[in-house]
C-alpha cells in the first residue's frame, strides 16, 4: 500500500491516475479508522477505480480547548485497515506540509455551518471546508464520500462544491453503528464502560423520535421535548442541542415533513462530545 505524505506527490500520483483515465475516489478522515470509516471506503471502491485516503487530524477544525492533542493517532493500524478495507493509496500529509509557516487562507460557508455545531464550535466548520477544499484541489478527485453520521459536514461540503464549482461528486454513505445502536466514532474509545452505557441515550432519544414520527406526531417542540427527557435522565449526559432541521439548509423546523428533515443531537457524554442524528 502506497503512503504519499508529501503534496507534490499526491499531485503527481493523482494526474498519472487522471491520465489514465482512473476514475477516482476520496475518503476524507482523521484516521482511528473504524467500521463506519471502512464503509466508505467500501462505497468508493464500488463507484471509483482507484481510491485514496486520507488521514490527517486538521488542526484548524479544533477549538482552542478541545481534544486535537489527545485525538487518537495510529498510522501503520489505520494503514493496514485501508488496505484490506479495499483502498489503494493513503494521503497523510503532516500539519506543517498543509499549513506551513504564514498560511492565511480559508474557505467559509456562511450559512448552514452556522447552526447545529456550528454554534459551539463556531470555527469549526471553516476548518473543515478549508482542508477539504485543498483536498479537492491537490488530489482533483471525480468523487468524495462522507458519512450520514457528520449530517451537517455533509451538507455544507456540498454547498461549497456548488457554491465554489468544484468539479466532484459528493457521496453521502449511512451511519454505521455498533449492535445497540451507538454510532461508530472515533471519540467512542474515549469513553469508559459507564460513559458507553450512558451514551447510548442519544441513539434511544434519536429512534424514540423516528417512532413518534412513524406514529404520525410531526410537531418538532414534542418530539425535542421527548428526546431531551430521555437524555436528561442519564446523570452523565449533558445535551449541547436537540434540533429538527431541514436536512439541506439545517434550519430548524416546527413541523417534520418526513422524507425531509432529521433530529440531530450533540451531546457531552463527560468530557467527550458525540454527535449523532436520524433522518425523519
Ligand atoms: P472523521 O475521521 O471523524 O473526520 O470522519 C471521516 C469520515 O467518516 C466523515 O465523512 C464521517 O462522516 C465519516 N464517519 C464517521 N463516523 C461514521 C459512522 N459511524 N458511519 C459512517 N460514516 C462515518
Amino acid at each position: 500500500m502506497q503512503v504519499i505524505a508529501s503534496i507534490f506527490d499526491m499531485q503527481s500520483t493523482a494526474e498519472d491516475l487522471r491520465s489514465k483515465d482512473r476514475l477516482i475516489g476520496l475518503v476524507p478522515t482523521m484516521g482511528a479508522l473504524h467500521e463506519g470509516h471502512l464503509s466508505l471506503i467500501r462505497l468508493a471502491k464500488e463507484r471509483a477505480d482507484t481510491v485514496i485516503v486520507s488521514i490527517f487530524v486538521n488542526p484548524t477544525q479544533f477549538g482552542a480547548n478541545e481534544d486535537f492533542a489527545s485525538y487518537h493517532r495510529d498510522l501503520p493500524r489505520d494503514v493496514e485497515l485501508c488496505e484490506k478495507a479495499g483502498a489503494d493509496l493513503v494521503f497523510a500529509p503532516t500539519a506543517e506540509e498543509i499549513y506551513p509557516k504564514g498560511y492565511s487562507t480559508y474557505v467559509t460557508e456562511e450559512s448552514i455551518s452556522k447552526t447545529l455545531c456550528g454554534i459551539s464550535r463556531p470555527s469549526h466548520f471553516r476548518g473543515v471546508t478549508t482542508i477539504v477544499a485543498k483536498l479537492f484541489n491537490i488530489i482533483r478527485p471525480d468523487l468524495a464520500v462522507f458519512g450520514q453520521k457528520d449530517a451537517q459536514q455533509g451538507a455544507v461540503i456540498k454547498k461549497m462544491v456548488n457554491d465554489l464549482h468544484f468539479c466532484v461528486d459528493i457521496v453521502v454513505a449511512p451511519t454505521v453503528r455498533e449492535p445497540d445502536g451507538l454510532a461508530m466514532s472515533s471519540r467512542n474509545r474515549n469513553l469508559t464502560a459507564t460513559q458507553r452505557t450512558e451514551a447510548l441515550a442519544i441513539f434511544q432519544a434519536l429512534h424514540k423520535a423516528k417512532e413518534m414520527v412513524d406514529g404520525g406526531v410531526y410537531n418538532a417542540d414534542r418530539l425535542i421535548a421527548e428526546a431531551t427527557h430521555h437524555m436528561g435522565e442519564r446523570r452523565r449526559v449533558r445535551v449541547i442541542y436537540t434540533s429538527i432541521v431541514d436536512r439541506g439548509t439545517m434550519e430548524a423546523v416546527r413541523e417534520v415533513l418526513p422524507g425531509k428533515a432529521m433530529m440531530a443531537i450533540a451531546a457531552w457524554v463527560d468530557e467527550v462530545r458525540l454527535i449523532d442524528n436520524i433522518l425523519l
